[in-house]
């Protein structure tokens, strides 16, 4: 890759694609191009076929998609699968057309079978029914990395899929009805501090087990594989290790100070039992997490206080 390369990020305001472009920015990467939904809706095909035919982007990170954590995916499997393959279709097929030189897309950790064995292979994709509660999304994504693979069979394309773990940090979405269990525990542990609260409820039964990667360190991933990785096979990011979703609970408690006690939601699903990433293909590349739990937890925190709490708390 040249700094001079003209590089589309699709999703810039969201978790992922912020972080993508803040690291490339300080890389030095000059020629970034951003669009908000208003200005361009992925959704519209003619919209995405104009815009990439005119702006004629080198490198596409395609990191805009309908996200959200367990609540929202079992209550909008609609919108996630409609908006998700849409989006996808739309850009891929466009980047094809327009001559992109390397596409980045971006799938998840969810479109694995739910019991997949631990820690997760890159071979286990379609070897097993999904976990029901994302299974619209996991579906949506599949067919993201079945396209790109396919325009790469098809046409010789580099365009490549990248499956990251659970992540979280700065930029993350705080709404506790559509965000992931990180983002939901840190708001829900600082309000009850602040508002004395004794108890904090956590979902579910506290079992499930989630992998971490702070979102500084996939953007990291994301650039080395645009350097270092010209493969359609899926490849997958993740740190490595995992931690029970009622230890995850405690550790927040402890970073914010809420000194109170967890109590349990059973009436929430619980979602898959385990997904833990087996990174030893990308670990073999060169790559490895860096930021540990505790201090990417810290981190999100601070951003938390300066850039939400105040403004969640007048809602
Ligand atoms: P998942 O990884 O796709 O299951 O998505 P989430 O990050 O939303 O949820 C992970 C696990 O955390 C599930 O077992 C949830 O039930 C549990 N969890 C516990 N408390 C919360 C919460 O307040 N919000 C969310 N989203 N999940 C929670």
């Amino acid at each position: 890759m040249k700094l001079s390369d003209k590089i589309y990020v699709a999703g810039h305001r969201g978790l992922v694609g912020s972080a993508i472009v803040r690291l490339l920015r300080t890389r030095g990467f000059s020629d970034l191009i951003t669009r908000v939904h208003s200005e361009l809706d992925l959704r519209d095909q003619s919209v995405v076929r104009n815009f990439f035919a005119q702006e004629k982007p080198d490198i596409v990170v395609l990191a805009a998609a309908r996200v959200g954590g367990i609540k929202a995916n079992s209550d909008a499997p609609v919108e996630f699968l409609i908006e998700n393959v849409e989006v996808q279709n739309n850009a891929i097929s466009a980047a094809h057309e327009s001559g992109v030189r390397k596409l980045v897309f971006l799938g998840s950790s969810c479109i694995y079978p739910k019991l997949a064995r631990q820690p997760i292979p890159e071979s286990a994709l379609l070897t097993g029914p999904l976990e029901p509660t994302n299974e619209a999304y996991a579906i949506a994504k599949i067919a993201g990395i079945k396209l790109c693979q396919a325009f790469a069979q098809e046409y010789g394309t580099n365009f490549i899929s990248v499956m990251p773990t659970n992540l979280y940090g700065p930029g993350d979405n705080f709404d506790l009805e559509t965000s992931h269990v990180l983002a939901a525990l840190l708001r829900k542990a600082h309000e009850a501090k602040v508002t004395r609260q004794r108890e904090l409820v956590v979902w579910g039964t506290g079992e499930p087990r989630r992998e971490f990667l702070q979102v500084d360190d996939f953007a990291s991933a994301v650039l080395f594989l645009l350097e270092n990785y010209d493969s359609p096979e899926i490849i997958n990011v993740g740190c490595g290790e995992d931690i029970s979703i009622r230890c995850l609970a405690e550790l927040i408690g402890e970073i914010v100070g809420f000194e109170g006690d967890l109590s349990w939601d059973r009436s929430k699903p619980d979602g898959t039992p385990r997904k833990l990433l087996d990174v030893s293909k990308i670990e073999k590349l060169g790559w490895k997490a860096t930021i540990p739990l505790r201090n990417g937890i810290a981190q999100t925190y601070d951003w938390f206080l300066k850039h939400r709490a105040r403004q969640l708390a007048n809602i």
